[in-house]
């Protein structure tokens, strides 16, 4: 394998691998010994050191999750990776590793549920001063990092709403207070958008999503710089969040045809947007591909797809409508997942936004009749003609 930067496509298939091929193995074996033997006791203490390279316990490192971590790192241009059991054990090892009590964190108010608790429940235990600005408000956000702060932490798009948030011009300002930038990227991946080419520092995935795609393993991964990923691995590694071999496994087997399956989403999600957006009983559909999206000029310049992630309103915004379209879905799981080969839905009542009242969802801009769609590598006709199905239940008359 060359050194040179492989089209996407080829390096899904060849990025980690070839290092780790045993007896001629053609795939990366799955390496599951707790601990490597060696005979030379002064070999040892030079690995132990990280003067050579090689493996010593598996809490800390394994051949079969450096391969993955090796072809995520590849696709996203980094320097370094390191990995986690699932996406919140590296989004929590990368916060807990980087702040001190006394330090500031700006955000969003919609990142991830799992972080949104971080940042509201945990860091403010530690003394982390913690600021969520409204996701679409930038200039609000620019004035909140300008106060000064330790690490802005960016999601795009989000989940549900797909809002978009300027990861060039948020990281400039945040390079002008000294602060690091983490951008949570797995609703686009690593096919749709590269933080770190945006001038990001560090860019993170839960790989359970659309990098292993198969709904059959849960993984998280960041990459960025050498000293940045250190500090990272090296909480990870003490607080044991590692990633399972058999996983790391799963995620490489699925990451082979990431960008294939991503450019059948990119194209099926916009297709289903742009259907949707024409039907009476959707009232309002959130895709930073439509042009009515309030981000889609941010979007179009910062990624090349845009996902395969959807929303939409019902016209009759009740959870009883959602009751009603959702189970005459056939060609959908109805689960709180996202990002696998199959279609998968969910109303943020029961999935990412479970925890809150409707109050609260109706104040974080969240309807009661929204629905998330994930769209899958189905057939996108057949996809098209169940959601046309499930959505006559409220055919009038
Ligand atoms: C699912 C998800 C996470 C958390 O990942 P887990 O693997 O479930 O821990 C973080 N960020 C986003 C955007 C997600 O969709």
């Amino acid at each position: 394998m060359t050194n040179a930067p492989l089209h996407p496509a080829t390096g899904c298939i060849w990025y980690g691998e070839e290092t780790y091929l045993m007896q001629g193995a053609t795939q990366v074996p799955v390496v599951h010994s707790v601990a490597y033997g060696y005979d030379d006791l002064d070999e040892w203490l030079a690995v132990a050191r990280g003067e050579k390279p090689g493996h010593i316990y598996g809490r800390n490192t394994n051949p079969t999750v450096h391969a993955f971590e090796e072809k995520v790192r590849l696709l996203e241009g980094a320097e370094a990776a390191t990995s986690a059991s699932t996406g919140m054990g590296i989004i929590s090892s990368t916060l807990f590793a980087l702040l001190t009590p006394g330090q500031r964190v700006v955000s969003v108010k919609d990142t991830y549920g799992g972080t949104n608790v971080i940042f509201t429940e945990f860091l403010p235990r530690i003394n982390v001063d913690v600021t969520l600005c409204d996701t679409t408000d930038h200039e609000q956000i620019e004035v909140e990092i300008r106060k000064g702060c330790d690490v802005v932490y960016l999601e795009s798009p989000t989940n549900p709403t797909t809002k978009v948030v300027n990861i060039a011009l948020l990281s400039k300002v945040a390079h002008e207070v000294g602060a690091v930038v983490i951008v949570d990227n797995t609703f686009a991946t690593p096919i749709n958008q590269n933080p770190l080419q945006l001038g990001a520092d560090l860019v993170l995935h839960s790989a359970t999503k659309f990098l292993g795609g198969h709904a059959d393993a849960l993984g998280g991964v960041i990459c960025g710089s050498q000293d940045l990923i250190d500090a990272i691995y090296h909480y990870r590694e003490i607080n044991g969040a590692t990633l399972h071999p058999m996983a790391a496994y799963l995620l490489l087997r699925g990451m082979k045809t990431l960008e294939l399956r991503i450019r059948q989403q990119n194209a099926s999600a916009l297709q289903i947007a742009q259907y949707l957006e024409n039907h009476p009983a959707v009232e309002k559909v959130n895709y930073p591909g439509l042009t009515s999206h309030s981000g889609h000029d941010i979007a179009s310049e910062q990624m090349r797809g845009f996902g395969g992630m959807l929303s939409f309103r019902l016209q009759e915004d009740s959870f009883d409508a959602v009751r009603r379209f959702v189970p005459r879905l056939k060609l959908a799981h109805a689960a709180a997942n996202l990002g696998a080969v199959e279609t998968i839905v969910g109303p943020p009542a029961t999935t990412s936004h479970v925890e809150c009242t409707p109050e609260e969802r109706q104040a974080m801009g969240i309807p009661e009749s929204l629905i998330r769609y994930s769209t899958g590598i189905e057939n996108v006709d057949d996809l098209i003609a169940d959601l046309a199905q499930a959505l006559s239940v409220f055919d009038k008359g």
